[in-house]
């Protein structure tokens, strides 16, 4: 058996089960460091993100420990050391390889602010009962999970998400707190439109983020969920940065709120979005020096950092989201934000799904191009965007297809169209 000492740190290979939060717990209860990751990565991927990692021990199931012993070479023994420990999430790799995330500057008293900011947030309470619909590598559903459980709460862990399974566990235990990602929301709505809405009287707090959650999603949450119980934010695995009530979107449609307390957003001109955070929740990227000097500034309010999101401020400081940097399509020279196309393009009555991307292009750099599921053909498609976007952002290729490739944490491969275009 491999002894574990404080600091250490520990990959989580398994999917989110109740033994899974009750591990987190005991590995943090004695200072060592869980690094919660997808048990479905594949052997390349797991190699490269263990291997920059360089965990002490891997926790596993069977299945992936077969896959792992076919493939492994024992790794290095750990050498860095982390002051205190709290889960060093990895980030969900939508623009590369996922990122650990790790708080060196925690000291026991900056961890426990960070509980007591988390609980003042959602109000986590002893009769809560958490449904966790997202996996728990994902750092949001993990923090819920464990918020709740501090607080003496209880968990239903319905396992991978399928829309009986989740539908039955809202019958059956009566939730009333979880998290969730907005294709959650879709696919649990479509569910119902065939089976019936379950009585959804028990949820207090329904909590959305981790990517846009297209109009007609939003509004059908508002109408479905009790009254002042939904709740959209948006954060990162590097933070938590706005909190938005339903009634704070419905007077704003779009926005993802304002600055969460102890918290101050800015925008630069070219949109990129800087948060300025308190001292607890301060982070870097797990040996990687440049990036986390890059994505850190001084500002006279104190440290800032971006994680590359673009976005705009109102009057009132609530933040609107453009998409983020790297999916920005600079074609002839002119900005196109993904994020404004597809909002366009959803409300075509026959367009179920869609996603805007760019490919490299000879002539415009990058070119314009769109995945649609739905029923909607391109000529159609077309006249549409004519009709309403200007010529620089109408897509210039089309890809029709019957699904988004998406990660489990919510997000569009947009790689992965780009290399299914043709060129
Ligand atoms: P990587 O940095 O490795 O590519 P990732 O950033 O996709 O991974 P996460 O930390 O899981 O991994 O995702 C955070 C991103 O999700 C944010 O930077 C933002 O782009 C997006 N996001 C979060 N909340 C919202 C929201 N409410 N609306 C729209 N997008 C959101």
């Amino acid at each position: 058996m491999t002894p574990l000492h404080r600091g250490d740190r520990v990959a989580l290979l398994v999917p989110a089960t109740a033994a899974y939060v009750e591990t987190v717990l005991a590995l943090l209860a004695r200072g060592i460091v869980p690094i919660p990751l997808d048990p479905r990565l594949t052997d390349h991927e797991r190699r490269r993100i263990l291997g920059g990692l360089d965990p002490t021990l891997v926790v596993t199931d069977e299945v992936v420990l077969a896959d792992l012993l076919a493939t492994h070479r024992p790794d290095e023994p750990a050498t860095a050391w982390l002051p205190l420990a709290r889960p060093m999430h990895c980030t969900s790799g939508t623009t590369g390889t996922p990122k650990g995330v790790w708080s060196g500057l925690l000291d026991e008293r900056d961890a426990r602010a960070l509980v007591v900011e988390e609980r003042e947030l959602w109000g986590f309470r002893a009769d809560d009962v958490n449904l966790v619909l997202s996996p728990l590598y994902h750092s949001a559903p993990l923090r819920f999970a464990m918020g709740t459980l501090l607080a003496g709460g209880r968990l239903v862990v319905p396992g991978p998400f399928e829309v009986e399974a989740v539908t039955a566990a809202i019958e059956q235990e009566r939730p009333t707190t979880a998290f969730c990602v907005p294709t959650h929301l879709e696919r649990l709505f479509r569910h119902w439109d065939t089976v019936g809405t379950p009585d959804l009287s028990c949820f207090r707090l329904l909590a959305h983020a981790g990517a846009p959650c297209p109009d007609d999603v939003k509004r059908r949450l508002l109408g479905t969920f009790p009254p002042g119980s939904t709740w959209e934010f948006y954060g990162s695995t590097e933070g938590q940065f706005t909190a938005c009530r339903s009634e704070e979107w419905l007077a704003r449609p779009g926005t993802v709120g304002r600055a969460r307390p102890g918290r101050r957003l800015s925008t630069d001109p070219d949109g990129t979005i800087w948060c300025v955070v308190p001292r607890h929740a301060r982070f870097g990227y797990y040996a990687a020096p440049e990036k986390t000097a890059a994505a850190w500034r001084d500002t006279p309010d104190g440290p800032a950092f971006t994680v590359g999101d673009l976005g705009r401020l109102d009057d009132e400081g609530y933040l609107f989201l453009d998409g983020r940097r790297e999916d920005l399509i600079i074609t002839g020279g002119v900005n196109v934000y993904p994020l404004e196309v597809e909002q366009v393009l959803r409300e075509h009555p026959d367009v179920v799904d869609v996603a805007v991307y760019g490919v490299d292009d000879p002539t415009w750099g990058r070119r314009v191009c769109a995945a649609v599921v739905g029923a909607a053909d391109e000529q159609e498609l077309a006249a549409w965007c004519r009709d309403r976007l200007a010529p620089p952002k109408r897509p210039k290729t089309w890809l029709v297809t019957d699904d988004l490739p998406r990660t489990l944490t919510g997000k569009v491969r947009r790689d992965l169209l780009a290399e299914r275009t043709p060129t």
